[in-house]
């Protein structure tokens, strides 16, 4: 999850979703040399950013199917 670029909202560029994660309000922009604010918020806002979350999350959620589905089957194997 923390892998996944977000577009920065003002200065447009890419960081790391891990430079967002438990921050809310207006952070120092982690890309940026000169010195300027960027809004968490609206930055998770962005629609491409929200896209990237969401299409993360759904692979997290198939990841996690098939390793239980996996799991369960390797049971079921030893208990027979
Ligand atoms: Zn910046």
């Amino acid at each position: 999850m923390e892998e996944i670029t977000l577009r920065l909202e003002k200065c447009e560029k890419w960081t790391e979703y891990k430079n967002m994660m438990n921050k809310t309000g207006e952070i120092v922009c982690p890309e940026c040399k000169r010195k300027h604010y960027v809004n968490v918020d609206q930055t998770l806002n962005i629609s491409v950013n929200q896209e990237k979350i969401k299409r993360k999350k759904i692979e997290m959620a198939l990841d996690n199917i098939s390793r239980d589905n996996l799991l369960l089957k390797i049971d079921e194997h030893f208990d027979n």
